[in-house]
């Protein structure tokens, strides 16, 4: 089932509950309001605060791989250069087009970053289907799929879009995260302009519902990404 087939059954069924509990007006809540419930949990925010060494390969479309959750510190050895680097990529590669790919558990960052993984062992870090932007040019799109750390999600990939260019990607993130960094309401719009988009138009406050639902050991997931024109932050909703 896709993920917005889930979520509409999601909001099919929390109106299901409406019926027997009519709710004629609900507001949406305040970010006061939503930090006084998301900051009594344990752990309310998920981006690692890692600040990314000058001297590492910078990524356009990753700008800080070290605080998303693909990316640890490790003593393991490079699969692809042998090399031990303070930084390993977990996430690994995904075989698309029906090729075959080894396992891969631990990149540095260099042997992604020059294109060395890809050349040796094939696949991609982000299939071009996922990549939400089709228009975006041939090497935009293998930047991200062949030389960008990607991350893991339980439904497919989608790495968002903004001004006719890909975003570049932020991290997992729980609300907590969201509201800390002041961008809960834009990334809030920005969500309700995507649902309307596909047809799906979810009111504020059912965003408010889904969102407030992204925390710890949750059933949703959000990745987020900043557009690397205007700068404005977007956020990608996967469910389990
Ligand atoms: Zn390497
Ligand atoms: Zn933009």
């Amino acid at each position: 089932m896709g993920l917005f087939d889930k979520l509409f059954k999601k909001k099919n069924t929390q109106k299901a509950v409406s019926v027997a509990q009519p709710q004629i007006f609900k507001p949406k809540k305040t970010v006061e309001e939503l930090w006084c419930e998301v900051s009594k949990q344990q752990n309310p925010c998920l981006l690692k605060d890692i600040p990314y060494p000058s001297n590492y390969p910078q990524f356009k479309f990753n700008l800080n791989p070290l605080r998303t959750q693909a990316v640890i510190e490790s003593s393991i050895p490079c699969e692809c250069c042998g090399k031990i680097d303070k930084y390993s990529y977990i996430a690994g590669i995904d075989h698309y087009a029906k090729k075959e790919v080894p396992e891969i558990k631990n990149l540095c960052l260099y042997c992604i970053y020059n294109g060395e993984a890809i050349k040796k062992f094939g696949g991609a870090f982000t299939d071009k289907s996922f990549i939400a932007n089709k228009t975006a040019s041939k090497e935009v799109t293998e930047e991200i799929m062949y030389r960008t750390p990607s991350f893991t999600t339980w439904q497919e990939k989608e790495w968002l879009s903004h001004c006719k260019m890909p975003c570049t990607y932020i991290g997992q993130v729980y609300i907590g995260d969201l509201l800390k960094m002041g961008i809960y309401k834009q990334v809030r719009t920005e969500l309700s302009k995507t649902f309307y988009y596909r047809q799906m138009p979810m009111t504020i406050s059912d965003i408010d519902d889904m969102l407030i639902d992204m925390v710890e050991d949750s059933s949703i997931e959000g990745h987020l990404f900043m557009c690397i024109i205007c700068k404005k932050y977007k956020l990608s909703v996967d469910l389990d």
